[in-house]
């Protein structure tokens, strides 16, 4: 089972480093990747909306199955990552876009490391 997260491009590698979060909480199968829990699930892309005002989801999305068609691979899950659902003003359509073409279950979630408050102990 291949596994797809969907990302905001404003937070991705800028101030969300290297999506570290989203693969640790893939290897470590915590937060919404919980569910993957022995089976042989694999985190094989994460890709970002395409920019304000959600851009280009659709389409990239696309691309990327085109893209994996090199390797006779698809997409079998989709997460909406944590930094999308947590910041994006545009969340709401660019979920429903993605559940509408998406043709694969999407999950709204990726990882579960958010800061429990910035000044407390
Ligand atoms: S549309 Fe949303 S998810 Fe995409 S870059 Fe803008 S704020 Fe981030």
């Amino acid at each position: 089972m291949n596994i797809a997260v969907l990302s905001c491009k404003n937070i991705k590698d800028e101030t969300c480093l290297g999506c570290q979060r989203c693969l640790m909480a893939f290897d470590k199968k915590e937060g919404e990747f919980e569910r993957y829990k022995d089976t042989d699930a694999k985190l094989r892309a994460l890709l970002h909306c395409g920019g304000c005002p959600g851009t280009s989801p659709i389409v990239r999305l696309v691309n990327l199955k085109a893209w994996m068609g090199l390797t006779k691979e698809t997409i079998d899950a989709i997460h909406i990552g944590t930094c999308l659902l947590d910041n994006c003003p545009y969340k709401d359509t660019i979920i429903s876009k993605v559940k509408a073409k998406a043709g694969v279950e999407v999950i709204e979630g990726s990882h579960p490391y958010r800061p429990a408050n910035i000044f407390g102990a």
